[in-house]
């Protein structure tokens, strides 16, 4: 036997992230059937959990089978009928993603455009509410992953509220990273995945509709155009009357339930700051490595930081020498910075002091080995001076 077994890594990417050992041992449950008691009681109890998460009463409350792009897909075909006018905030490739699969369900989409690295102007879509009649939804990125920024939404909820449209948030990346209030930012549609902040594999998006979304459900003129991501029918599943509608991905969804329970008894304010002071830690390091950070330095993610790949620096030789000395993982650009930035997360688990200064130490190393100068020790230095903050803060 020659077998390739696959190496541990640390993910320090876009995503996914790396997993919690409790959720991987919670994976190795046996299985269930998906009409099971005891699983439907779990169900109940994800469903509780995903609420605390989204900070929600919202009795529609549940986790699409899919990646975050099945939540986008079922937000939006949900959403719309063809006809319908929907405004959309871009300043990134999420922002794009939606306009693609906003655009297929036959609504006119009336887009609103920032360059990438800043947020969507809320006036910008104020105005676009006020020139166009009979708007049926405003949507936006509230974490900008190809990017590294943080959209304000406040803002853009009461517009939305105030002529009358749904407010529909991709919460991919922010959902675990940073509060994601739903009801109090005026949220009718939320969607997120779990494998950024949520600390498990790939396989399921959490995503919650508020009263609002469901009765514009009820007055939909035509069925949903995805028959597997209609609303009507999953939440019938979810919902009290336990109808079968597809088989649910029972090991993901033990993952889930394993996930939102480490996530609340860390406690949401803990799961924030940690991800706060790994994100500072890290940015400070890479400038005082003398790097450019490319997100509008008020609106950047800590769990997420886009940064200037240095001239002469060669981005892919820099992140095969990371994966294959180090086994580190980051990401590269993409859309239009695409071999220009790095994106380095520091998703849910991977948020750790320990990774901040692995990569700060071994990417120091690397470059200083292609002929950019730095000085020793520097990054890691000036992390540690953000650590030595926060304590002295708390
Ligand atoms: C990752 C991501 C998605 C897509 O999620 P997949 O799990 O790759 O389908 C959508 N929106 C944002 C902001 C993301 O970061």
């Amino acid at each position: 036997m020659n077998e390739k077994r696959i190496p541990q890594r640390i993910l320090l990417g876009p995503g996914p992230s790396d997993c919690h050992p409790e959720v991987l041992k919670a994976m190795a449950t046996p299985l269930v059937g998906h009409l099971d008691p005891v699983f439907l009681e779990q169900m109940n109890e994800t469903m509780q959990r995903l609420r605390q998460v989204f900070q929600t009463r919202n009795p529609l409350t549940l986790a699409m089978s899919g990646t975050g792009s099945a939540g986008m897909e079922t937000v939006f075909v949900n959403a719309l009928e063809p006809g319908d006018r929907v405004v959309i905030g871009i300043c990134g490739a999420f922002g794009e993603r939606m306009v693609d699969v906003a655009s297929r369900t036959g609504a006119e989409v009336i887009q609103v455009r920032a360059p990438w690295g800043k947020i969507v102007d809320p006036g910008q879509i104020q105005e676009a509410l006020k020139s166009h009649p009979r708007v049926k939804a405003v949507a936006v990125v509230h974490a900008e992953t190809s990017t590294g920024v943080l959209q304000p939404l406040e803002e853009i909820g009461r517009f939305a509220q105030n002529y009358g449209a749904l407010f529909l948030v991709d919460a991919v990346t922010s959902l675990g990273g940073v509060p994601v209030p739903v009801e109090e930012a005026g949220i009718d549609a939320c969607y997120s995945g779990t494998q950024k902040c949520l600390s498990a594999p790939p396989g399921l998006s959490p995503a919650t509709f508020s009263p609002r979304f469901e009765e514009a459900l009820e007055r939909r003129k035509r069925k949903v155009q995805s028959w597997y991501l209609d609303l009507t029918m999953v939440r019938q599943y979810w919902g009290m009357e336990r109808f079968y509608h597809h088989t649910a991905p029972i090991t993901m969804m033990y993952a889930l339930h394993e996930a939102l329970g480490l996530l609340l008894e860390e406690g949401l304010d803990s799961v924030f700051r940690r991800h706060l002071v790994n994100g500072r830690a890290l940015q400070a390091g890479l400038e005082a490595m003398g790097l450019k950070l490319y997100a509008d330095e008020r609106h950047r993610l800590p769990q997420l930081t886009s940064v200037w790949i240095p001239d002469g620096v060669e981005d892919t030789l820099v992140r095969n020498r990371l994966l294959n000395e180090y086994g580190i993982e980051i990401g590269g650009g993409l859309g239009e910075v695409k071999g220009r930035v790095w994106r380095i997360g520091l998703l849910g688990h991977s948020s750790r002091r320990r990774n901040v200064l692995l990569l700060l130490g071994a990417l120091e190393q690397i470059l200083r080995s292609v002929g950019y100068s730095v000085e020793s020790g520097i990054g890691c230095q000036a992390a540690e001076g953000v650590y030595r903050d926060f304590l002295a803060k708390e």
